[in-house]
């Protein structure tokens, strides 16, 4: 704790204020209180702003003591008089404000981003499978052989025939009930098999046939870290629970595992044949990507000796408009009119315009008449597919 704080001291310093922090003894300068830099006792008490004012004029004549010529320079680059009160800044945080996350930040040594490492943490593994697969990375897992560094411990492991001592490379890929895990998966997923590798290099072979853009590319990527899991956890149950460890229940638990994994996930579906197999074998839900069916919409010409009368209303800010064109046989026009209509709603100005061009139609004998409009639901009354609401039969 004591060594915590001194180092939260080391990294804050102050803007300095209205307030009365002593220019000797008070740590503002986040480097400790000047008075530490002199090996005789300093007496003088005298605040900051006495020194400084707030045009950024420093009076160093007022100090009994001699600044370093060096010192003066930080401070006179660092500091300068605020009109708010004195407050202290924590260095690490860009805003200067003391936060969890970044003393967090400050503290921790960051592992350096890897392809590997974005395997580990991959968003769409539970995090409790993340962290275990992430201790792994570090060896932490309290393997016998991880323990047995630090006290002497007699260790077996869980296989039938020929148990060793576990370790790592043992429990996870090496030993009987690993090399079935893995030979099953390796087939179904289409990943070599190769034998007598550590964990280190089994999990470099599966992360080669990986990638972030298809179905079976996370799969690939995910799997090593659920079989792992799967693999602690059956090891401790049948440890301490006596639970026996049953190789088509633990293939079932990672199966189901992966499906979990990528269930509500929207990912490329794996094209190639292998893959598609892969699929099937492990039950991977597929998310079917909508494709929207594109429909070309031209006019056509009315049969030799009919006429066509198109009709279109509609309807922005309350105001209605509406307008038609009719043309013969050979595609020329031979009457256009617009209209502004009442009040409405999109399907009463297609409905008026309509029957304005059928008048028109009718007071010219353009018949034989072929009728297009751009509204489904006037165009199932016309044909009575529907029935017409009984406020616009008078229409
Ligand atoms: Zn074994």
């Amino acid at each position: 704790m004591r060594g915590m704080l001194e180092t939260v001291m080391a990294n804050t310093s102050w803007v300095v204020g209205k307030d009365d922090l002593s220019f000797w003894h008070d740590n503002w300068t986040g480097k400790g209180p000047l008075r530490d830099l002199y090996p005789d006792d300093i007496e003088q008490n005298i605040k900051i702003n006495e020194v400084i004012n707030n045009s950024g004029t420093w009076y160093w004549e007022k100090l009994h003591y001699e600044v370093h010529d060096h010192w003066k320079i930080i401070l006179q680059n660092k500091f300068q008089l605020r009109e708010e009160l004195d407050k202290a800044i924590w260095d690490p945080a860009r805003n200067g404000d003391f936060s969890i996350k970044s003393s967090w930040e400050f503290w921790r040594t960051a592992d350096q981003e890897t392809e590997r490492l974005q395997w580990i943490w991959h968003k769409v593994v539970p995090t409790k499978i993340q962290v275990f697969y992430w201790k792994m990375w570090k060896n932490i897992i309290p393997v016998d052989g991880v323990v047995s560094k630090l006290v002497c411990l007699p260790s077996k492991c869980s296989c039938f025939i020929d148990s060793k001592c576990e370790d790592s490379d043992h429990l996870f890929v090496r030993g009987e009930l690993a090399t079935h895990i893995w030979s099953h998966f390796s087939r179904f997923c289409g990943v070599k098999m190769v034998a007598n590798q550590t964990y280190w290099a089994r999990q470099g072979t599966w992360f080669k046939a990986a990638n972030k853009s298809t179905q079976m590319g996370v799969a690939r990527g995910i799997l090593p870290g659920l079989i792992c899991w799967e693999i602690w956890k059956a090891r401790c149950k049948f440890r301490y629970e006596e639970t026996e460890i049953r190789h088509d229940l633990l293939i079932r638990e990672i199966t189901s595992c992966v499906q979990d994994c990528l269930k509500n996930v929207t990912l490329n579906v794996d094209k190639n044949f292998s893959d598609t197999i892969s699929i099937q074998l492990l039950q991977l839900h597929t998310i079917t990507v909508l494709v929207r069916k594109t429909i070309v919409v031209r006019w056509c010409k009315p049969p030799v000796g009919f006429f066509k009368l198109n009709t279109n209303g509609s309807i922005a800010d309350n105001l209605c408009g509406a307008g038609g064109i009719v043309r013969n046989s050979r595609g020329v026009m031979v009457f256009a009119f617009s209209a502004a209509l009442v009040p409405g709603t999109n399907t009463t100005a297609e409905l008026y315009v309509l029957l304005l061009g059928l008048q028109h139609c009718q007071h010219n004998i353009w018949f034989p008449l072929l009728v297009e409009v751009d509204s489904e639901v006037v165009a199932n009354w016309y044909n009575k597919h529907n029935k017409v609401p009984s406020r616009l039969r008078g229409m």
